[in-house]
């Protein structure tokens, strides 16, 4: 596979007078050109931390002790501040978590969009206003919004606008976390087709991160799922979502409604998330899995590939 963004076995572990938490362990994935590639696990799982440190923001107490981020081949975590500034907007975007909170309320979209052209391209101020227009009228919101402020646009307006923001350098890659999840599922629905347009236009890859399995089984072509830090699956979205070979992950999808077919008796996975900085000996499912034997309780499983070309990690499906 053509790899654009290559993780090899990445470890980010969070420091504190209590132990070391292990966000993120031992995780290997990797993004294709044009390549959606879904992220999925309950609150808490690491799927922010890696986030972070894939665009190399992560913060004390987060420290990456292991493993490799190759974009393009080159290595990101021994990029110098030039090479990581120009790898941060030129080639990678990220729209946080809730980022439609973060536009500053007291200037317009228009003058924040103009703002953030002129501070990375050698353009006149009328040349980066017309961009600042083009780039409105691309993820759907009309010219006559420039002279908005923030508190003037609905949550997916305002969600539309840090869209724009992270387009304005034309990234290969753009990373999503939970974009549209303070959204209500009308205005998310809208959100994401536009970005499949966006997406199907400009070329660009996607990281797209979410607790929502179903949500992710329509718009990425691969999906991971983690669990407390570790990868557990990782497929062909149709196969993660159609036939998931997991425990955890039959257990996610079988906790969301679908948003096609017929209703089906929602079931929650029973307990709560491990604690990182206890883990139990063995697979760190083990306490809430249904199907745990003997061997789940004395090794951790290793992600191996399974029958329908998914990687599974978990004693019971080879
Ligand atoms: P997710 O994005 O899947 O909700 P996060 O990456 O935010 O998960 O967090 C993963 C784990 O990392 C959390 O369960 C928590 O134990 C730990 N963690 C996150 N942020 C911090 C922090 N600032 N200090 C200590 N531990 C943290």
């Amino acid at each position: 596979m053509n790899k654009l963004l290559e993780i090899n076995n990445l470890c980010v572990d969070y420091v504190s007078p209590n132990g070391v938490a292990r966000a993120v362990n031992h995780v290997s994935l990797s993004i294709a050109p044009g390549e959606t590639l879904g992220l999925a696990g309950e609150s808490g799982c690491g799927k922010s931390t890696l986030a972070f440190a894939i665009s190399r923001l992560h913060k004390v107490p987060a420290l990456i002790s292991e493993g490799e981020i190759l974009y393009k081949g080159s290595d990101v975590l021994k990029m110098n501040d030039r090479l990581l500034r120009d790898f941060r907007w030129n080639e990678v975007s990220v729209v946080f978590q809730s980022a439609m909170n973060s536009l500053n309320p007291v200037i317009t979209i228009g003058e924040q969009l103009t703002d953030v052209i002129l501070a990375h391209k050698k353009v006149s101020y009328k040349q980066a206003y017309e961009r600042a227009v083009e780039l409105l009228n691309i993820v759907g919101i009309h010219a006559d919004r420039m002279k908005s402020f923030p508190h003037q646009l609905s949550g997916g307006m305002r969600q539309r606008v840090v869209i724009a923001i992270a387009l304005v350098l034309k990234p290969k890659l753009i990373i999503m976390d939970e974009p549209t999840t303070a959204l209500d599922v009308v205005v998310e629905r809208e959100i994401l087709n536009e970005l499949y347009e966006l997406k199907q236009k400009f070329g660009f890859s996607i990281l797209f991160i979410s607790h929502d399995l179903s949500l992710m089984g329509e718009i990425a072509d691969r999906i991971g799922v983690m669990y407390a830090g570790n990868l557990i699956e990782l497929g062909q979205a149709s196969e993660v979502f159609g036939n998931p070979q997991h425990p955890y992950t039959k257990g996610l999808i079988s906790s969301f409604p679908t948003i096609h077919g017929p209703k089906e008796r929602l079931y929650g996975i029973p307990g709560n998330p491990v604690n990182l900085l206890n883990l139990p000996n063995g697979c760190n499912f083990q306490e809430r899995c249904t199907v745990c034997v003997e061997e789940c309780q004395q090794q951790a499983p290793q992600l191996i590939s399974v029958e329908n070309g998914n990687l599974v990690s978990c004693h019971l499906i080879r």
